[in-house]
């Protein structure tokens, strides 16, 4: 009976990921592969549980940010391929070859160590070339990517299996922003005609992110690599919302762990920043930065319970934070209390970014493991 009774909890709606993925599938039309994004624990869903949903689904490729996270699918039983976004340490490679990774490359020298790891384990590896048009990360330069190409088919135990790239800014609606995506899939476009010319077949051919998906559709190729807006969120709050009504998976819950009457003038919380106005209810909530709910959302964040919203009142503590619940109140300990989620009278992870100055990425992510995950199947919401 070690099961975490904790007040405090990531229910994740798994319907909302499966509607998400309905967005998708009527954005980019029926024919597209899809590949999700898995990386850091799925935006902080929970990486084995996403993924097994997302594949019963129907998806086509999985995608992580570092081996080990790769491991973990596959420790699950996930057959599933699995791309790995960026690129391995040396002793890495023995573990791209052995658990079946589909990595990116960008260089001869790692596509060799590849090949010869691939030839020691008598097994063959499925490479993507990454071409940097303009993200400036990880990729080989464009005029670079045909002889890169050529390198892959002459070495025994890799195979070109696609070739793909990335984009800084497809989410923004700047007309710079908007000119800078298009030169990039020209280049895109120019770099695998180089590819071909060399009769060599680029593969699966891949470029478009969240931003991309909803904002260029030219951008789609033969699959698309959807993170944020399967979790629920648009990458940038200036995007057109009729685009698609994507619905946030993950609810972030607790329950008031202690109910007080203060009276006028009492401060809550360390440094003594809030002062009740007067009299008034305090509810301390057992939640705070160390599980995700960050310190700048002191004093500025609301969180709704039975619908209504209460403001936080001072500081949010490492494991814990006040809300002030007004002069008459019927809240009790029982109440569940929703810090984040798809309601739509409670705010969403887009709203705690906005009020922390970050992006939904980073407010799902920073859900610390020691909240428990509930997965939930069918329930709507
Ligand atoms: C994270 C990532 C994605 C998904 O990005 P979103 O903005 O979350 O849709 C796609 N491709 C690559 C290479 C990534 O690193």
């Amino acid at each position: 009976m070690n099961e975490n009774r904790r007040a405090t909890r990531a229910r994740i709606h798994l319907k909302n990921l499966d509607h998400n993925l309905d967005c998708i599938r009527i954005l980019v039309g029926p024919k597209r592969k899809i590949c999700v994004a898995v990386k850091a624990d799925a935006y902080g869903h929970g990486a084995v549980e996403v993924s097994r949903r997302a594949l019963k689904w129907g998806v086509d490729f999985l995608a992580v940010a570092t081996v080990p996270e790769a491991m973990i699918l596959r420790e699950a039983g996930i057959k599933a391929p699995i791309i790995l976004f960026s690129i391995a340490t040396g002793p890495e490679i023995e573990q791209i070859v052995s658990y079946g990774l589909t990595p990116f490359v960008a260089d001869r020298e790692y596509v060799k160590k590849i090949s010869n790891e691939a030839g020691l384990q008598n097994r063959s590896v499925n490479v993507h070339i990454k071409i940097d048009t303009g993200m400036g990360r990880i990729g080989v330069q464009p005029d670079g990517a045909a002889d890169l190409a050529e390198v892959i088919h002459s070495l025994t135990g890799v195979n070109l299996e696609g070739v793909c790239t990335h984009f800084p800014v497809s989410d923004s609606p700047d007309p710079e922003d908007i000119d800078f995506t298009r030169k990039q899939i020209q280049i895109f476009s120019d770099t695998i005609k180089t590819i071909k010319n060399k009769g060599i077949d680029p593969g699966i051919l891949h470029a478009a992110n969240s931003g991309a998906i909803i904002a260029h559709p030219e951008a789609h190729f033969d699959m698309v690599r959807p993170g944020i807006c399967l979790y629920g969120y648009y990458p940038d709050q200036r995007m057109d919302k009729s685009t698609a009504d994507f619905k946030p998976v993950m609810e972030f819950v607790s329950r008031p762990a202690f109910i007080k009457k203060v009276k006028k003038g009492t401060s809550i919380s360390y440094g003594r920043t809030w002062t009740a106005s007067g009299e008034t209810w305090i509810a301390s909530i057992p939640a705070g930065y160390a599980d995700g709910f960050n310190r700048l959302l002191s004093s500025k964040a609301h969180v709704a319970i039975r619908g209504k919203l209460y403001p936080v009142a001072g500081r949010v503590c490492m494991d814990q934070f006040m809300i002030d619940l007004g002069p008459e109140t019927d809240v009790t300990t029982d109440d569940l209390v929703i810090l984040f989620g798809p309601d739509g009278i409670s705010p969403d992870a887009a709203d705690l970014g906005e009020l922390t100055g970050t992006i939904p990425y980073e407010v799902t992510c920073a859900i610390n493991k020691r909240v428990p995950r509930d997965y939930l199947k069918t329930q709507d919401l």
